[in-house]
């Protein structure tokens, strides 16, 4: 199956450029929903944290207990590689798995820190950036979140810079002050691009 990774900066406008994809039959794979999924009760991530972590990260329903774990990786770096090395395999296996189980020309995996990872950019076959200014980002989050300047700073701050994201994008959907009408326009474009190349990669497949 031919994977396109969106990606961009947090408030960039990804879920609003993956539900233009949806829109068009295209099924979108969201990591940010199997990152929650993995640790929902009964989540394939829990018995490891369980093991891991203790019994108290738990929640009485079996789900992982987020305040708790919110607070015990915001101040201690080595415990946020542990939940990541337990995490980050699980949200691969699954996106991977949720892939090859949906009908569609291709799939949309919607990975917020592609540039990030090193894995996920060699696990797609094209990646699609959404790129807007930081000032954008920060109204636009403030707005939907309620958070402070700061906090939407702080955020930005853990991500790629935008450079790098561009940089590493084969394609970029320019999301700045844009009318729903002009992002559709480019999805359109976008999407008879990806059937062409995902019909161009299943005759001639690789490796
Ligand atoms: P992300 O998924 O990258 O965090 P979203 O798609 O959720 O970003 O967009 C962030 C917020 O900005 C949402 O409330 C969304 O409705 C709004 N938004 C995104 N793009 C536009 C746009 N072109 N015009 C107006 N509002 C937008």
């Amino acid at each position: 199956m031919f994977l396109v990774g969106l990606t961009g900066g947090i408030g960039s406008g990804k879920s609003t450029v993956a539900d233009l994809f949806a829109a068009r039959g295209v099924p979108v794979v969201d990591t940010d929903v199997i990152a929650h999924q993995i640790t929902a009760p009964e989540g394939v991530a829990m018995p490891q944290i369980r093991q891991k972590f203790g019994p108290e990260f738990v929640a009485p329903d079996g789900s992982m207990d987020r305040a708790r774990m919110r607070a015990l990786v915001f101040s201690d770096e080595s415990a946020r590689k542990r939940l990541e090395a337990i995490t980050h395999p699980l949200i691969r296996s699954e996106t991977e798995r949720a892939s090859r189980a949906a009908r569609g020309p291709y799939v949309i995996v919607v990975v917020p820190l592609l540039v990030e990872s090193s894995t996920w950019k060699t696990r797609v076959d094209r990646v699609l950036a959404v790129d807007c200014s930081v000032e954008t980002q920060i109204a636009r989050v403030m707005r939907r979140n309620g958070f402070t300047r700061e906090q939407v700073l702080a955020i930005i701050a853990r991500q790629a810079a935008r450079e790098a994201r561009l940089a590493a994008a084969d394609d970029v959907v320019v999301n700045d002050g844009a009318s729903l009408e002009s992002l559709a326009s480019d999805v359109d474009t976008l999407h008879t691009q990806y059937v062409a190349l995902a019909k161009a990669q299943e005759t001639n497949p690789p490796g």
